[in-house]
């Protein structure tokens, strides 16, 4: 059976395993230091994530190993650079690796070589060169008070820098909370009238990565959705992608048992705050924040590795109206009253003498199944084929 040109949705019977082969005259050799093998095999769990076939993680290894790479102009606003450090810093060294060969980075204000007039002149060569066919990418808010001029490069500002770039983009990606929604630049009395990308470009789709930073596996995942599909990903209602934003914090949070039980943490460093309890009484916006955190983590450290999962409340970055706009003391609305079915029943567990610990541990493992299912594929991938070398 030929693995080209499947249809991702229809063709469910894709011999996978076959497909997997190392063929020394394949197409996909070796992407972002990966074998073929583990290219594959990685693009099926960012499929498998994304709720997609296995077929659709074959048609995206095909993509991502494409000669022809998109252009990407990456444009920098009024943010720390966290979403650039947080991608280019990951633990798996492939990721940023094969984020740079899956895309061509021809323009990023702050990872430049050239500099001044010299890296401006590049960009627009680019942009002209590629007119319709690059994908723009904004990191930071853009400020708008007095025509913007709190945030200017080469005497423009930010405002008409991304204008002008996404005149003629293919496709706008927004990382970071800073440009999908202003950030803390935002925050009340938001002196220089920050806002998030698609708010200067009105009529633009502009798909919305947000999270302080976000995890760089939602941003590769949308990538490689864009380049092998050549449409968004399922968008919620603030142009985020649904696989990555579809589900509360507070649904898959490995505390969450706790807050079924009522056992909060009141103070930080008390004994319930030592004992792993519910942060909820400290603030976390867990509750009304849609992010795959708990799942997948911060970074690419992964499971455990995000504030609750150290001791901190939840903060809401990648809700518009929460992060940074609602104060950390303030309480959540909660809206999942009804614990998850799958949890640990709560009295039992009392009777039975389980510790919280252990609840806490049944139910994040609960949660953590639902979307793990890429970091836990690629380590398997790994460990496979760290066995294979082995056997060879
Ligand atoms: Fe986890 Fe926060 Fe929900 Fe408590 S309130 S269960 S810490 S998300």
């Amino acid at each position: 059976m030929d693995c080209v040109g499947q249809d991702p949705i229809d063709d469910q019977d894709l011999d996978f395993q076959r497909c997997l082969g190392d063929r020394p005259d394949d197409p996909i050799e070796r992407v972002g230091g990966m074998t073929r093998r583990q290219l594959m095999q990685f693009c099926a769990s960012v499929a498998a994530t994304m709720g997609l076939s296995t077929a659709a993680g074959i048609r995206m290894a095909e993509a991502a190993s494409a000669p022809a790479r998109p252009p990407v102009i990456w444009l920098h606003g009024q943010e720390c650079t966290g979403c650039t450090e947080s991608l280019l810093r990951a633990y798996h060294p492939t990721l940023e690796t094969l984020l740079l060969d899956v895309i061509s980075l021809d323009y990023h204000d702050t990872l430049c070589v050239g500099a001044g007039k010299q890296a401006l002149d590049y960009k627009h060569k680019i942009m002209e060169q590629h007119r319709g066919k690059y994908v723009l990418v904004t990191e930071g808010g853009t400020p708008t008070k007095d025509n913007g001029i709190y945030c200017k490069v080469g005497g423009k500002t930010q405002m008409q820098l991304v204008r002008e770039a996404a005149e003629g983009a293919a496709a706008t990606i927004a990382i970071g909370s800073c440009a999908s929604w202003g950030g803390v630049q935002s925050a009340d009395p938001n002196p220089t009238g920050a806002v998030g990308t698609h708010e200067v470009i009105p009529g633009k789709l502009v798909i919305n990565i947000p999270g302080c930073p976000p995890n760089p596996y939602n941003f590769l995942s949308t990538v490689l959705y864009l380049l092998t599909f050549k449409k968004p990903p399922a968008l919620d209602e603030l142009a985020r992608p649904k696989f990555a934003y579809g589900r509360l914090i507070h649904e898959n949070c490995e505390r969450r048992p706790h807050f079924d039980a009522g056992r909060f943490a009141l103070e930080f460093g008390d004994q319930g705050h030592r004992q792993g309890f519910c942060l909820y009484k400290l603030g976390c916006k867990g509750p009304e924040t849609y992010a795959n955190c708990p799942a997948i983590g911060f970074g690419d450290v992964g499971f455990g590795s995000w504030p609750v999962g150290t001791g901190h409340p939840c903060f809401g970055c990648t809700e518009k109206e929460t992060g940074f706009k609602k104060p950390i003391h303030a309480l959540a609305t909660v809206k999942t009253l009804t614990p998850p079915i799958a949890f640990p029943d709560v009295a039992a567990q009392k009777g039975e003498g389980m510790s919280p610990g252990a609840a806490a541990i049944i139910g994040g493992a609960a949660g953590l199944a639902i979307g793990a299912g890429a970091l836990f594929l690629k380590q398997m991938g790994e460990k496979k084929d760290v066995q294979d070398s082995k056997d060879a």
